[in-house]
């Protein structure tokens, strides 16, 4: 499968140079040059199959022309391996449960895929290590270094700010040693940032080591988040819930829904979408108005959704203008046609987790919150919602005791991280430190 970049300017790529450089020079992202449909009977069937089975059939129509198939099996196999339930809340909404995985959120599975096709790349081209820098508030740093934790040829450090990370993120990089080294940063993110931005741009550097990103923009990441979709539509399938189906996407970056728009285009009977935003509400105001007007973010509750500037916008764009031969009003006609939004404050989003608790029992995380009140404003009577629960409640667990005043159960998974013993670099936020601590490494 060959690449282009959603800004039409940068040369055409195979996989393997998509995923080491994650954004092409042209600064735009990697599209696949053809989106698969899957074969009717794999629909008809696929009740039957789990979570793997499913998985490997999509991962084969991205990426079986550039990855041996017996390879690629075991890597799906490996990146699956915990389960992704849908369970009923009420009525007509299910939660189709992305936190079962390492770090408890939805961001597992790409991390992990990435790693496993990296290290595939790797050993094809001959033993040379590979280093992978991250920049991290919290989560991306989880779940990269445990996606890649005991990945044979490669090294991740993971830069966070120093006392900007709540505790229970921390630990969930900070103890896991192996090829794993965090670097706590004297700064704020964007210092982090900073720091890993120069460091892909110092020619002294690069010539002393292999040097590459592990962003969210990645196809290595962003692709194998379709998997849970098909997967979400056979366990609906299962319980004979499937017509009609309308999929709720709780939205910051857009990986997460763009994933499943992919899917659609394979041939994924879903009938309509939503994207669930919190105050952070370009997404939604592109819908009403047809014009993308990028804002900086606003904190919120549902910190991972803090996006004012959502990078797979220019993916959905590109995917629903046929690579711009649309005018932008027909792409937005197209879009509207199959996705709608909404918008919900914080307030909202605590009302929310309450009134859900309190009617049903089921404990939403702030994230998860939007994605169930879109579907409990919005699903028309002969319709069945699914909204993804986005991460565990308990990784949230300071805000969702609170709102709900109960004292949430922490997985033992969780746990487990939390009796590690704390390992980390401290660094100044000066890159000439950074350089010089690298160059010995
Ligand atoms: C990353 C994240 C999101 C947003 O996903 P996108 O792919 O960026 O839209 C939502 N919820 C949680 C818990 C996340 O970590």
């Amino acid at each position: 499968m060959k690449y282009y970049s959603t800004n039409g300017k940068a040369p055409i790529a195979d996989l393997h140079k998509a995923v080491v450089k994650g954004l092409a020079e042209d600064r735009g992202l990697y599209m696949p040059e053809e989106i698969k449909k899957l074969p009717k009977v794999f629909f008809e069937d696929i009740q039957s199959m789990n979570f793997q089975q499913i998985a490997y059939n999509v991962a084969s129509a991205f990426f079986g022309e550039d990855v041996d198939l017996d390879a690629l099996q075991d890597i799906v196999y490996d990146t699956l391996s915990f389960d992704c339930p849908v369970k009923k809340v009420k009525d007509n909404i299910y939660s189709l449960e992305l936190f079962h995985g390492p770090t408890l959120a939805f961001k597992d599975v790409g991390a992990r895929f990435m790693a496993r096709l990296l290290q595939y790349f790797i050993r094809m081209e001959g033993k040379e290590q590979v280093n992978v820098l991250v920049a991290t508030s919290g989560d991306t740093g989880s779940a990269v270094a445990n996606g890649f934790l005991g990945v044979e040829g490669i090294h991740v450090y993971v830069l966070y700010p120093k006392g900007k990370v709540s505790p229970i993120q921390e630990c969930q990089f900070t103890t896991l040693g192996k090829n794993i080294t965090a670097i706590e940063v004297d700064g704020v993110f964007d210092d982090c940032q900073a720091l890993v931005k120069n460091a892909f741009m110092d020619e002294e550097l690069n010539k002393h080591m292999k040097l590459t990103s592990a962003n969210s923009i990645n196809v290595a990441r962003f692709l194998p988040q379709a998997f849970y979709y098909f997967n979400a539509y056979a366990r609906m399938k299962q319980l004979s819930k499937s017509s009609n189906l309308v999929m709720c996407v709780p939205s910051g970056n857009f990986g997460n829904i763009c994933a499943a728009l992919f899917g659609h285009q394979m041939g994924l009977p879903v009938k309509r979408f939503i994207a669930a935003n919190n105050a952070n509400d370009i997404f939604y105001k592109y819908l009403q108005t047809g014009k993308y007007d990028p804002k900086p973010s606003i904190q919120t509750l549902a910190n991972a959704m803090d996006v004012g500037d959502p990078s797979n916008f220019a993916r959905i764009i590109n995917l629903y203008s046929q690579n711009n031969r649309l005018t932008s009003e027909a792409t937005h006609h197209r879009i509207t046609n199959l996705i709608s939004g909404a918008t919900y404050s914080d307030d909202q989003i605590r009302e929310t987790m309450r009134k859900c608790y309190e009617e049903t029992g089921y404990i939403l995380d702030p994230h998860g919150a939007c994605g169930y009140q879109a579907l409990t404003e919005g699903l028309q009577e002969n319709e069945i919602g699914v909204f993804c629960e986005t991460a565990h409640p308990a990784k949230f667990k300071e805000k969702v005791d609170e709102i709900l005043g109960i004292d949430v159960d922490i997985p033992e998974r969780l746990a487990a991280f939390m009796k590690g013993e704390k390992q980390s670099v401290a660094m100044s936020k000066d890159f000439d430190d950074f350089k010089k601590y690298l160059l010995t490494r």
